[in-house]
């Protein structure tokens, strides 16, 4: 199984090549990705497919329920170079409905390290305990905290030093939240892009 993933990788390489034989050069010149994308790690939502954009567009990073902890080195050297070297124009955080680490927030149950991975999850299921809790359904609840915690993530990212200080400089940066459908492939804008300090509260 192994060796097909390279044979594909083969084939991959030789379809660019034939189709644009300037473009992988292009690629090993320089990076200029507008868009820094902050989702699951899930692998039924591979970021360059879903939006179909091209190796070199999306600089990509992704963790268990597409969090944005501002303790997390991983993410703030993500952060921090998507906007300060590659200075890209949004930043987009896409949560998916179906999410097992959000669920696995939801249920008191025990996974592991993971468990600690999920406190902010579990912190966005408080505030918003009472709306979540009045659906019937186990899956609209999951899919509803999903949301939420696209929502949240998108005002930790904007209550980051790095972004604040980006957008005193006038530099242009948004950020936006979206939520992915597993079933039909679509993205749903949240329209809770920010901009700037005021769009956050
Ligand atoms: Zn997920």
């Amino acid at each position: 199984m192994i060796e097909q993933l390279l044979e594909n990788n083969r084939r991959w390489a030789e379809g660019w090549s034939r189709r644009d034989p300037g473009f992988l050069p292009s690629l090993a010149r320089e990076q200029r990705p507008d868009y820094l994308w902050i989702g699951c790690a899930d692998s039924r939502v591979p970021a360059n497919e879903v939006i179909d954009v091209a190796p070199g567009q999306l600089f990509v990073h992704r963790n268990v329920a597409n969090l944005t902890p501002p303790s997390d080195l991983n993410f703030l050297a993500v952060l921090s170079f998507a906007v300060k070297v590659l200075h890209v124009k949004h930043i987009i955080v896409c949560g998916h409905h179906g999410c097992g680490g959000i669920e696995a927030a939801l249920k008191d149950e025990r996974h592991g390290i993971v468990d600690h991975w999920l406190a902010p999850v579990r912190a966005t299921y408080r505030h918003h305990r009472v709306e979540i809790d009045a659906l019937a359904d186990e899956d609209a609840r999951i899919d509803r905290l999903a949301e939420f915690n696209v929502v949240d993530r998108v005002q930790d990212i904007a209550d980051t030093t790095i972004v604040r200080d980006t957008w005193k400089k006038g530099q242009k940066l948004a950020i936006h939240g979206w939520i992915y459908r597993l079933a039909d492939g679509l993205i749903r804008d949240l329209e809770v892009t920010a901009s700037q300090p005021e769009d956050v509260d």
